[in-house]
């Protein structure tokens, strides 16, 4: 790129930022490197790459790792990991073929048999199985706090529990599905402060799906690493598995190294599905939280409705979430729960009669989309603690999309009619 001295915001850069038109025959879009293996141009080459890759010796001044073998790195993929880096202003970024694999390759990193993770409910689906049926096949113990718990209550815990010296790693979820209950960063920081010693740095965690790159920067509240499906507003047109991690330099080649013997990186086709899907970005997000507003005004005023979760809502009565939400959230999002009157029935009535707004799992995408949490993405879930948390049969969760915001308004209104 040409030297621009004015620091451009990042949707100015998501065309350009990161490609070189003069390596590709003058190309205006980065062409899809679909390549297993990069030819050296000398055996003293792909020497110095390799000592590089495997970290047998520091990278020279202005040296930089050349392209060796598409598992370890592909123009498509640093192209996607520079510009990712620009929306959360993180030092770098690794791509993935899945958010679960994002997820689950820091948890290995992280993690030893012996330690315990502390983490927050509830929980994306996906995270939970994991956490509760995988990790413990490494010795590796799961300790959870909720929304409602202050720092000093937290740490009470682990006094009592005596597990102070095993606790490795915080992970949260903010806002948490389907809820939109709101985590403390700050909060998870100062505890992670709290169990870290000279000789054990307890890193935090945050999954930051829910509100994407736009509206929430968990590595500005406090957070070490960024998680992320790209699946989700990133990719956004529900037509790729994707996921993706973010933090220093030194923490995201930790996750490099273990991605690289995983294997389980983001493919050049799907990193260049995602360039293309992040040059809209900010007007897609935007217009989702637009149009989520204008649900959210219907929904709250209409008789069949009887609780609508939705950050838009939080008062100053709400206390500490509305705190929280003025410290760490830049938008309200485009996330809606509510629950009807009634129970399954009622909610399976209106999902059935939903006319525009498709009826299907996943968030975050062009197209508006409605699933029942209690039966569908949180089935797996113990029935009294869905309870506890607030998902009962009553509830729909709604992930706004990028239509005229009247008609995705008409689509409820007269699927609620039907009830
Ligand atoms: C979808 C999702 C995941 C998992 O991502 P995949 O891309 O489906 O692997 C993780 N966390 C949250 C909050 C999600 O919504």
């Amino acid at each position: 790129m040409k030297n621009i001295s004015k620091k451009l915001r990042p949707e100015s850069l998501m065309m350009s930022y990161g490609y070189k038109p003069e390596l590709s025959e003058g190309a205006i879009k980065s062409p899809i490197f679909q390549t297993s293996t990069f030819v050296f141009k000398t055996a003293e080459e792909g020497k110095a790459f390799f000592e590089i890759a495997y970290g047998h010796r520091q990278k020279k001044e202005n040296e930089e790792l050349g392209l060796i073998y598409s598992r370890i790195n592909n123009p498509d993929l640093e192209i996607l990991e520079d510009r990712l880096c620009l929306w959360d202003e993180a030092e770098k970024c690794a791509v993935f073929e899945s958010g679960m694999s994002a997820i689950t390759t820091v948890l290995l990193e992280f993690l030893n048999p012996g330690d315990i993770v502390l983490i927050s409910n509830p929980l994306y689906g996906g995270t939970s199985h994991f956490v509760h049926k995988i990790l413990p096949k490494f010795n590796i113990q799961v300790e959870f706090f909720y929304h409602y718990e202050t720092a000093q209550e937290v740490i009470h815990r682990i006094e009592q529990k005596k597990i102070k010296d095993k606790v490795a790693l915080i992970y949260l979820e903010t806002p948490a599905n389907p809820t939109n209950h709101l985590f403390d960063i700050q909060m998870a920081r100062n505890i992670a402060d709290y169990c870290s010693t000279p000789d054990k740095k307890v890193y935090v965690t945050v999954d930051n799906t829910y509100m994407g790159p736009l509206w929430q920067h968990p590595l500005k509240l406090g957070a070490d690493l960024v998680v992320y499906s790209a699946t989700k507003y990133i990719g956004g047109h529900s037509d790729v598995i994707a996921g993706a991690c973010l933090g220093s330099q030194e923490i995201i080649n930790r996750v490099k190294y273990m991605r690289t013997f995983l294997g389980n990186m983001a493919g050049p086709w799907t990193g260049w599905l995602l360039l293309r899907s992040l040059e809209t970005l900010k007007v897609r997000m935007e217009t989702q939280a637009y149009n989520a507003k204008h649900v959210a005004q219907f929904l709250n005023q209409h008789p069949k409705v009887e609780k609508v979760y939705y950050l838009g809502n939080l008062t100053q009565t709400d206390g500490h979430q509305y705190i929280i939400k003025q410290k760490q959230c830049l938008s309200d999002g485009a996330m809606i729960s509510f629950d009807v009157k009634g129970g399954e029935r009622e909610a399976f009535l209106f999902l059935n009669h939903l006319k525009l707004i498709k009826l299907a799992v996943s968030l975050g995408s062009t197209e508006s989309l409605a699933e029942h949490p209690y039966t569908m993405t949180h089935a797996d879930v113990d029935v009294k603690e869905k309870i506890a948390l607030g998902i009962t049969e009553k509830m729909i969760r709604l992930s706004i999309g990028v239509e005229y915001y009247e008609d995705i308004i008409w689509d409820i209104e007269q699927a609620l009619s039907v009830i």
